[in-house]
């Protein structure tokens, strides 16, 4: 049975045709029928649709015939983005091959060199294709000459269209002649790799698997083996790419399981599911390796807009984290903003799409903090912790050493575009490492810089500067001193935290007055005048004052209703002593959410 199945997904940078080629897949395998086709099929979240990029894996079983035997196709679609390489990881893992797939029109990009070395690392069959070759402007032999370059051994290199389906069948049969069969044994106690994983308001937790060893039916009461949880596989089946259920899924194949299981936290992607019968007698099953776990990287704050939705919040971050196990959360206090949570992803664009799924799949209304890289606040005694925010940070650094993250950065730029991207790097901290050839006009520039400068909409400026030819790939690596002190703001005197920054030394004049001319602006005018001031290590460095206003609270009001004139009035005097008692100055919510933007 196992050896007519094959396991494979596409590594291709976002745009390269990924989800268009795995389009041509559903129709020769007419595993979609005609009348349900739409254009990138396997986006099926509707952020994904919307932004044009694919955010989840998405797995999807074909049916093809060849030379009258019939073949299981496994396609694992992945997303390109860099913050969604912890995605493309858990999908490598459960596949035999891969399809490199590189649009003619751009050549290969930064962040596909790193997914082809990681799939080479997990000794995936890899298949080239040139995607796009319709258009006028593909450039077919230099994009060849690329791959070629990359993998030396690689037999054919396919030229096709994924939007006409020129030789996307012959592509299909390459996969089904070069991908090797899984490995695993059907004899054996079941072993299912969990891959990724959904939360269903009806049927509880939902593993995706790969089933690596023995086999599964619905109804066998399962284990966990490192979380040490219970369930019962009570349905399971196959991804159509909706799921369908079937009687067994056996070594070799990709499917799902409902686990039963309703808490959130008890099933954790990398786990391995065995046979609870098993487990209870004395035969002991290894665990799968599992994953790495993600090295999260930058930081932001999540409260609700309504402190009453904070256990709502709480549950959809469970939930949530079931389909995205790449982020995570832990409970703060704010206050301007009560309960919510400190959480950290893999990059500014993670931690948007998640706060936008929060926002869409849970109907949740939130206040979301600028992301923050992390850093290491170092004792004189080598004791050491961690701050993710500006609050944490301490002002006094006497006796102290601020520690930073440093990344390896590799942007990948056609030589025309050479000039304007030099120029940008310059602007970042850090140091040019090297630069290699690949093909002729395409250079690979190494740098070394510290992660905060690139957590700061460095990739849409390389996008701007590069007419979207340039694209970037960076690895996370040792941990350096840095020159950042804390910047504070004070509003009439009183110290604002929720407005405090981590800026480097050297910029402190430049970011505190920009900071108290951006807060004159968005500050309502108070009765009185309001200073506004940016201090650091306990000495002022810009100012600005807010003139004083006086609102007549009864100006509506004509003639003589003394009484609702006097009710306003001690109104008025009601609040404005409200507003001494939490430091005379009220910012309104909507000021603190405009100061978090950048
Ligand atoms: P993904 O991000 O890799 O999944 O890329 P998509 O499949 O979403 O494709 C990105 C864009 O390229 C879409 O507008 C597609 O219609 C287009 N595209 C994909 N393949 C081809 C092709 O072979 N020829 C042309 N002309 N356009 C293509
Ligand atoms: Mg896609």
């Amino acid at each position: 049975m196992q050896k007519n199945i094959r396991n494979f997904c596409i590594i291709s940078h976002i745009d390269h045709g990924k989800s268009t080629l795995a389009d041509r897949f559903l129709e020769i395998t007419e595993t979609i029928p005609k009348e349900k086709m739409r254009a990138q099929f396997l986006d099926m979240m509707a952020l994904e649709r919307e932004r044009g990029i694919t955010i989840k894996m998405q797995p999807v079983r074909m049916v093809y015939k060849l030379n009258l035997k019939s073949y299981i196709l496994n396609l694992i679609d992945t997303p390109g983005h860099v913050d969604f390489s912890y995605e493309v990881s858990r999908g490598l893992a459960a596949v035999e091959g891969a399809i490199l797939l590189v649009d003619a029109t751009k050549g290969i990009q930064a962040q596909t060199l790193y997914h082809l070395s990681e799939a080479k690392k997990q000794g995936l069959e890899i298949i080239p294709a040139v995607n796009k070759i319709d258009l006028w402007q593909a450039d077919i032999d230099k994009t060849k000459k690329e791959i070629r370059k990359l993998l030396p051994g690689a037999g054919e290199i396919f030229e096709i269209s994924a939007k006409l389906g020129t030789n996307v069948k012959e592509l299909l049969k390459e996969i089904i002649k070069r991908v090797p069969p899984p490995k695993g044994d059907d004899k054996a106690p079941l072993r299912a790799l969990i891959f990724d994983s959904q939360y269903d308001p009806y049927k509880g937790v939902i593993a995706f698997v790969k089933i690596v060893d023995g086999e599964i039916q619905p109804g066998e009461k399962i284990y966990f083996l490192r979380k040490k949880s219970l369930g019962i596989a009570k349905e399971i089946g196959y991804f159509k790419p909706e799921m369908a259920p079937s009687q067994r899924l056996k070594a070799g194949e990709i499917g799902y399981i409902v686990t039963g299981i309703k808490e959130p936290g008890q099933v954790r992607v990398g786990d391995t599911i065995g046979s609870f019968k098993l487990q209870t007698s004395n035969f002991k099953i290894q665990p799968l390796p599992g994953y790495k776990e993600p090295k999260p990287v930058v930081f932001a704050s999540i409260y609700p807009e309504n402190p009453d939705d904070f256990p709502k919040l709480q549950k959809a971050l469970l939930e949530l984290q079931l389909t995205d196990p790449a982020f995570n959360f832990e409970p703060e206090k704010k206050k301007a903003f009560g309960q919510g949570f400190n959480c950290s992803f893999l990059g500014n664009l993670h931690a948007e799409i998640v706060v936008e799924r929060l926002r869409r799949e849970f109907s949740l209304s939130l206040i979301v903090s600028r992301p923050q890289v992390v850093y290491k606040i170092v004792e004189k005694n080598g004791a050491f912790y961690f701050v993710s925010s500006a609050q944490d940070f301490p002002e006094n650094l006497q006796d102290k050493e601020v520690q930073e993250r440093w990344v390896r950065l590799e942007i990948l730029t056609p030589q025309n575009f050479l000039g304007p991207v030099l120029t940008l790097l310059e602007s970042l901290e850090g140091r040019h490492l090297g630069t290699e050839y690949l093909g002729e006009e395409r250079l690979i520039l190494i740098y070394e810089t510290p992660l905060r400068e690139i957590m700061r909409g460095f990739y849409d400026k390389l996008k701007g500067v590069s007419q979207g030819f340039a694209s970037l790939n960076y690895e996370l690596g040792d941990w350096r001193k840095s020159d950042l002190v804390k910047l504070e703001i004070l509003i009439a005197r009183e110290k604002e935290e929720l407005f405090s920054q981590i800026v480097p030394k050297d910029k402190i004049f430049l970011e505190g007055k920009k900071l108290v001319q951006k807060l004159k602006t968005i500050l309502p005018p108070q009765q009185f005048p309001v200073a506004l001031q940016a201090k650091v290590g306990g000495k002022i460095i810009a100012r600005e004052t807010i003139r004083a206003k006086r609102k007549d609270v009864t100006a509506p009001l004509y003639g003589g209703d003394y009484t609702r004139k006097r009710k306003l009035l001690e109104k008025q005097k009601r609040g404005k002593k409200k507003l001494q008692e939490i430091g005379k100055v009220r910012i309104p919510a909507k000021v603190y959410l405009e100061m978090l933007k950048e």
